[in-house]
């Protein structure tokens, strides 16, 4: 029996992971479930997983949350709150096992704590590794803990990896070429002109994934990709070079990895995250997840093409920023968060992401993080230049879309 905390268990990686626990209570139980302030599905939760502690990062809703938890007498668990709370059934000595799926930079402590403490991490949370790549694998190292990715595509590429790979040997391993797919969003072939028109629900309606709105409207420009490019290279020890990204709008292949011999080896299933959730829970045995089998009689065309970089310069700038180095790619997450949420709030257009990404970049100078404190006190930095470049657009949301 392996005791499990879920890091986001209210966000649509912590549900899959929900329900593909409970087909199996005779391998699972859950230790801890976290939340930020959405009290009461965390509290159907509790009910149908009885962990021993939840967590509500918000400290606001903490009075809100014990009073309903005590509200239901049959519920034994224990009610925190705050950041620490979060560290700590991260890294509490009972749990095995850490989902990794707070959406964005506020993963990255927790996500940490629980590599310090040497836990199996499940890696949702891409975020940690592109604020803080480096300082995050010498931990996992230093601390014998073992990172088995969730993204669908660093998934598919581990299970394509040979056996025996070694971090950063590819050439060594006969490998030529990590090729990482994704579908290209739900804007693949409208007109480029239309693309500043786009609203939010819009881009949140992913063709073939059901997401959080953050990950979708990333998913929509690309960004996503950019993040995954960034995550891959620390994940498996790449150089930029070791990577195509290749769009396949059908996402039934997750990645693949190309062999010197000319062999490719690919990872395919229906767009399910409970399956990536499902072998990494087992790795490396192999469980039943919940989802229907690929039918290829049903499976109509493979396409396969290149992302255009007019479409998605949110992933050219992820790119770029990988190249430049640990300043940059923790600058972009930062831009790119502060710029996604206004967004989803109204405040700018589709395209004007990348604009303020891209000025974001532009305004900050190379600094070394080599410490977390550095980590962070850049991303707080991006954050606040991010809302400055925001506020001062040339031509603001509003007046465009009324002209
Ligand atoms: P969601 O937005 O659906 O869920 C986010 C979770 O994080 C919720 O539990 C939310 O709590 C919690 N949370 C939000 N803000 C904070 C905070 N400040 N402090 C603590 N907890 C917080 O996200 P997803 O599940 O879609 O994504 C989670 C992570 O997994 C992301 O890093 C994403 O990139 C990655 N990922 C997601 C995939 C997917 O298919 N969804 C695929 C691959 C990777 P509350 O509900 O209370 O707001």
């Amino acid at each position: 029996m392996q005791n499990i905390t879920i890091l986001g268990a209210t966000g649509s990686i912590g549900k899959s992971t929900i329900d593909v626990l409970i087909r199996h209570p005779e391998l699972f139980s859950v230790f801890a479930l976290t939340a930020n302030s959405n009290i009461e599905l965390l509290l159907q939760q509790a009910q149908l997983c009885s962990p021993k502690y939840v967590v509500i990062a918000d400290p606001n809703q903490f009075k809100h949350a014990k009073k309903l938890f005590s509200d239901h007498h049959q519920l034994s668990c224990e009610v925190l709150a705050g950041d620490e709370a979060l560290e700590l059934v991260a890294s509490a000595p009972e749990v095995d096992i850490v989902m990794a799926a707070i959406v964005g930079a506020a993963g990255l402590l927790p996500t940490l704590a629980a590599v310090k403490a040497g836990k199996k991490v499940l890696l949702a949370n891409k975020e940690s590794l592109v604020m803080s790549g480096d300082l995050f694998i010498q931990a996992a190292n230093q601390h014998n803990a073992q990172i088995l990715p969730i993204d669908s595509e660093h998934n598919a590429i581990f299970q394509c990896l040979p056996a025996d790979f070694k971090y950063g040997e590819l050439c060594s391993s006969g490998i030529s070429k990590i090729l990482l797919t994704g579908s290209g969003g739900p804007f693949l072939t409208s007109p480029l002109s239309d693309l500043h028109l786009v609203t939010p629900d819009q881009a949140c309606a992913h063709p073939n994934w059901d997401m959080g709105r953050k990950i979708s409207v990333d998913s929509a420009t690309m960004m996503n990709k950019g993040l995954e490019f960034i995550e891959a290279k620390w994940l498996f020890g790449l150089e930029s070079s070791d990577i195509q990204v290749v769009l396949h709008p059908q996402s039934i292949i997750h990645s693949m990895v190309q062999y010197l011999d000319g062999s490719v080896l690919a990872q395919m299933g229906n767009p399910d995250m409970r399956t990536p959730i499902a072998h990494a829970l087992a790795f490396p045995d192999r469980i039943e997840s919940g989802v229907s089998p690929l039918d290829f009689n049903q499976l109509a065309n493979f396409t396969f093409t290149e992302p255009e970089a007019d479409r998605y310069p949110n992933l050219i700038l992820a790119m770029q920023a990988s190249s430049a180095g640990q300043y940059a790619t923790t600058t972009l997450n930062a831009a790119n968060e502060v710029a996604v949420d206004a967004f989803l709030q109204g405040k700018i257009g589709f395209m004007q992401i990348a604009q303020v990404n891209e000025e974001c970049l532009q305004q900050t100078s190379p600094h070394n993080l080599d410490t977390i404190e550095a980590v962070i006190e850049s991303d707080n930095f991006a954050r606040r230049l991010s809302m400055d470049v925001i506020r001062n657009l040339s031509q603001p949301f509003i007046q465009r879309v009324g002209s």
